[in-house]
């Protein structure tokens, strides 16, 4: 509230010093609460932004690694750069390639390994950036995952890191929704091989307490952001920027103008402070483990993929003569789920298998809201099992 009170368009350091100046603290404190390495702070090459969203933030860093490649290998190379994901990777990276101007064929996908949990597997990434450069293509960007949307896999981070060094590409990560959970020291570890990144992204509006939208960005070297984003126009000058002495982070987004929204960080962290913030996350990951317990003592169900995080996937098993695999079946049930208006999930497919999502995510929710969900859930069976 007091973010849209004060109505501030901080574009400019002088539009707003105290915005910029904020943001420039927080980003900080929130890149030391995660272990980010050194470099991703703002005293170092790097520093770190709000964006308004994941997809905003994969966008600018494509424009970044792509003009960085583009300076090496001349303007008119656009045609040959080629990026790398998992076909578990968001679709705003799709969505980043198309306004970037990366040609659609040079858009890899590769497939995630399902041994792996949907995790992606680096030598087939290797393989596929051999491939295109014996083609004369040039592989620039590496776009990896920790907590893909549909499973929340983790990609590894280390190998594919080693790879995008070894071929001088921008290594960017997305960690949009897991990225919270890595303030716990116990999930830490799934963000080991950050030190290998260009940047890093993790959305405070989805499962960090702060209100939409809130998406934050570390970069190793702040200077390939702003040498593909800024501008200088006559009308936007001032004594501050022209000294070089302060941060415009208007040359590390898209838009010009730009809301107060470290004020809603800054008001979360200062409110709930470290320990808190992680009691709220191991309780919505302990609430998660528990639907997960209960799915698996229900022998009509199982859970598709080992839950890492606060999203469990699961589904009910189809009789064997179902030749859809059970797709009819759980989308059937998800359908009654919903229907309730009781609870809400979600679906996803994984190697071809139609899969239910119970993700804990919100304030309020405690255990006995999970008690009822899967009481429906195993009612709603009972009922589709008997009409079968
Ligand atoms: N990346 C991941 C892993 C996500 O789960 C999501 C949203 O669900 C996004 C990116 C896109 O987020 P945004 O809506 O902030 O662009």
């Amino acid at each position: 509230m007091l973010s849209a009170a004060f109505n501030i368009v901080g574009f400019s350091w002088i539009t707003s010093p105290a915005a910029t100046e904020l943001e420039v603290i927080v980003l900080d404190w929130f890149a030391k609460m995660l272990k980010l390495p050194s470099q991703f702070l703002s005293d170092a090459p790097g520093g770190g932004v709000i964006q308004g969203t994941a997809s905003e933030a994969v966008l600018v860093v494509l424009l970044a690694a792509r003009d960085r490649t583009l300076k090496k290998h001349g303007k008119k190379s656009l045609e040959k750069l080629v990026v790398y994901a998992s076909d578990q990777t968001h679709s705003a990276l799709q969505k980043a390639c198309q306004v970037a101007g990366i040609f659609p064929e040079n858009f890899r996908v590769v497939k995630a390994d399902c041994s792996k949990n949907y995790a992606v597997a680096p030598e087939a990434v290797s393989e596929a950036i051999s491939v295109d450069l014996s083609s004369g293509l040039i592989p620039f960007f590496i776009c990896a995952t920790v907590g893909t949307t549909s499973s929340s896999a983790v990609d590894p981070l280390p190998e594919l890191g080693n790879i995008a060094q070894g071929h001088d590409m921008w290594f960017h990560i997305d960690a949009a929704y897991a990225g919270s959970a890595c303030m716990c020291p116990e999930y830490r570890h799934h963000l080991d091989g950050v030190e290998k990144a260009d940047s890093f992204n993790m959305n405070a509006h989805k499962w960090f307490l702060t209100n939409f939208d809130c998406s934050l960005l570390w970069v190793k070297d702040r200077s390939y952001l702003v040498e593909a984003l800024s501008t200088n126009p006559e009308f936007l000058k001032n004594k501050a920027s022209q000294a070089n002495s302060v941060v415009d982070f208007k040359d590390w987004q898209i838009p010009l103008g730009r809301r107060f929204r470290s004020l809603k960080l800054w008001m979360v962290l200062r409110l709930y402070g470290v320990e808190n913030l992680q009691s709220y996350i191991r309780k919505h990951i302990q609430l998660a483990e528990h639907f997960e317990q209960l799915v698996l003592s229900d022998s009509r169900f199982e859970v598709v993929t080992p839950r890492l995080f606060s999203l469990v996937c699961f589904r009910l098993l189809p009789p064997t003569s179902e030749y859809e695999g059970g797709r009819q079946l759980n989308y059937d049930l998800m359908d009654a789920a919903n229907s309730s208006g009781k609870i809400f999930i979600s679906h996803t497919v994984l190697a071809g298998k139609f899969v239910l999502r119970f993700a804990v995510g919100a304030p309020l929710t405690e255990e006995q809201h999970v008690d009822a969900a899967w009481k429906l859930l195993q009612d709603e069976a009972t009922k589709l099992s008997g009409s079968a």
